[in-house]
């Protein structure tokens, strides 16, 4: 079992370069009680949590004074006594120490997914961010508790677009285009939402004659909206959007952006007239890191490097890539390659390490030399992990994600259209 350490070494384990901040070295609940915190440090450093989000107290000292081993210890002996009441999610991007203690590793739609297949479960601890623990609340059965361990793990992009705004947005839109559907009976847009979402969006889409996403199926995605609407507003993640688009032929000038600061999204009204993809403007801080030097570098140094992308990374720097995929078309490309590769990917870092850990035979490194995790999901430390499994032990439920029923039912309708659209889709 890995034993448990509060700093970025640990987790960046024979990965070479600095890290993002030297604050990575601190526990999470340095900030816990900030008036304000941001998201940083990490990748997301820049992003300011917003006021409505859930807060996190303080976490009991005796869990931010123990020891790593100690951590571990009753860990273990917390989930030995819960047994299968509980599941333990964790997700690709998060820490070693904390993913050691999973019954699942998978990304955000397959955690939730899993969480399914364990009907004696009563408690279901995500070890991932925010908008992932209500998806699977949406998906659980009302009986089983979904917990996030550190209420302040919540995800930057998710965080830029709001509900507020998506409906301002469309309010506009309608002004612009109406609602009348036009001669082939397609509504002038769909709402197609990022699985990494509040879950007041993926309502939004369920309402509105919308759609969920996730970088596995957004291809297959856009086509079912495109059968049934003139265009796509698709949020939170411009990169996602654009890179899926521009690879099914749609041209960058019909892909306005919509920046909720600026009038009509800083675009003219004939851009949006003419749009067939309207872009949020929402990115994730960690995949924003990739550029194409550090592409470049890795052709040089490691001639016949086989380079792969997350597509929420920019348009230059798919473009560059030999192939873009979700983390699940990463796991499996790497797993399918017979013979030993050099592989440059350009994902979140833990998840690269995992990788490389698992397949020795080939030489597997981050394409950020800056070892830079996702700040949010650094947040589960094993002391809140080790906090809200004894809790259960005790009875208590800490920090459950509920989503009220009236945001849920049209969430569920908006995740059920992806389902049917390709079943099994993962993020
Ligand atoms: S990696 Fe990016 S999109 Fe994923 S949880 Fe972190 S900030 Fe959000």
């Amino acid at each position: 079992m890995t034993s448990v350490d509060t700093t970025i070494q640990l987790i960046s384990a024979g990965a070479p370069g600095t890290t993002c901040s030297p604050d990575l070295a601190k526990g999470p609940w340095e900030i816990d009680l900030e008036p304000n915190p941001g998201y940083g440090p990490g990748s997301s450093m820049g992003d300011i949590i917003p006021a409505g989000a859930p807060r996190q107290g303080q976490l009991p000292a005796e869990y931010r004074d123990a020891s790593d081993i100690e951590l571990e210890a009753r860990i273990v002996a917390a989930k030995a006594t819960l047994g299968d009441r509980a599941v333990i999610l964790g997700h690709f991007y998060q820490r070693d120490e904390v993913v050691a203690h999973a019954d699942f590793v998978g990304d955000s739609f397959q955690l939730a997914n899993a969480a399914q297949t364990v009907p004696n479960a009563e408690a279901i601890v995500f070890c991932g961010v925010h908008f992932m623990a209500e998806t699977a609340d949406i998906l659980a059965r009302s009986d089983q508790a979904v917990i996030l361990p550190n209420l302040a793990a919540g995800c930057s992009m998710a965080d830029m677009a709001d509900i507020d705004s998506v409906t301002e947005c469309w309010e506009a839109l309608e002004d612009l285009y109406g609602t009348e559907p036009d001669e082939t009976d397609r509504v002038p847009v769909i709402p197609v939402t990022y699985m990494n979402s509040s879950a007041a969006l993926k309502a939004f889409c369920g309402e509105h004659g919308g759609i969920v996403c996730t970088s596995s199926n957004a291809a297959t995605v856009l086509e079912w909206a495109f059968e049934r609407g003139q265009r796509v507003l698709f949020f939170p993640d411009q990169h996602l959007g654009r890179n899926t688009a521009k690879a099914m032929g749609v041209p960058l000038e019909q892909m306005p952006m919509w920046n909720p600061r600026k009038e009509l999204g800083g675009s003219d009204a004939q851009q949006l007239h003419d749009a067939r993809v309207i872009l949020w403007h929402g990115f994730c801080s960690v995949h924003k890191r990739f550029n194409v030097d550090q592409i470049d570098k890795a052709r040089v140094e490691f001639p016949g490097v086989r380079v792969i992308v997350h597509p929420e990374c920019p348009m230059a720097v798919v473009d560059a890539a030999d192939e873009a995929g979700s983390t699940d078309y990463i796991r499996k490309a790497i797993a399918a390659a017979t013979e030993p590769t050099v592989f440059a990917i350009g994902t979140e870092v833990n998840m690269v390490n995992r990788l490389a850990a698992e397949y020795p035979q080939h030489t597997i490194f981050c394409l950020d030399p800056v070892v830079c995790p996702c700040s949010t999901m650094y947040r589960i430390h094993p002391g809140y992990l080790a906090w809200v499994l004894e809790g259960l032990v005790r009875g208590e439920v800490i920090n459950r994600i509920e989503v009220p029923a009236d945001v849920a039912e049209p969430a569920r309708v908006a995740l059920e259209r992806m389902l049917a659209v390709r079943p099994g889709a993962s993020r």
